[in-house]
């Protein structure tokens, strides 16, 4: 039986989950975001967890009023481009597990989910 917690998780899951570092998405009216201080703390965080290192400068940051899928006709609330190109919706740029889910794409430099590390080290 899923928990209450699950619960909570499961639509941001599903969103995530349908790709969100696929090639087919569509920011829109995105602009550069200057990554909060706390963006440097969470990538130091995910670094740890994953056990690898990359610069947190080389990550070009984006906010976006949607994150459209065209291909799923779905949302999502974060994307990332290859190689370093992060977008957050602009309502979720606080939500610690969506940012530090698109910092494990970055860190593994793969845009499928087929590892433990975006559980384990960003909660989805
Ligand atoms: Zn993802």
């Amino acid at each position: 039986m899923p928990t209450p917690r699950h619960y909570v998780h499961l639509p941001l899951l599903a969103v995530l989950l349908l790709g969100c570092g696929e090639s087919n998405f569509e920011p829109v009216a995105a602009r550069p975001l200057e990554p909060p201080s706390t963006y440097r703390i969470w990538w130091g965080e995910v670094q740890e967890c994953v056990g690898a290192w990359a610069p947190f400068g080389r990550i070009r940051w984006y906010e976006a009023e949607q994150i459209h899928n065209i291909e799923a006709g779905t949302d999502h609330r974060g994307a990332w481009k290859p190689p370093h190109s992060i977008y957050i919706d602009s309502e979720w740029v606080s939500f610690e597990p969506v940012v530090k889910h698109e910092m494990v794409h970055e860190l593994l430099q793969r845009r499928d989910h087929d590892s433990l590390f975006f559980q384990a080290c960003a909660g989805l």
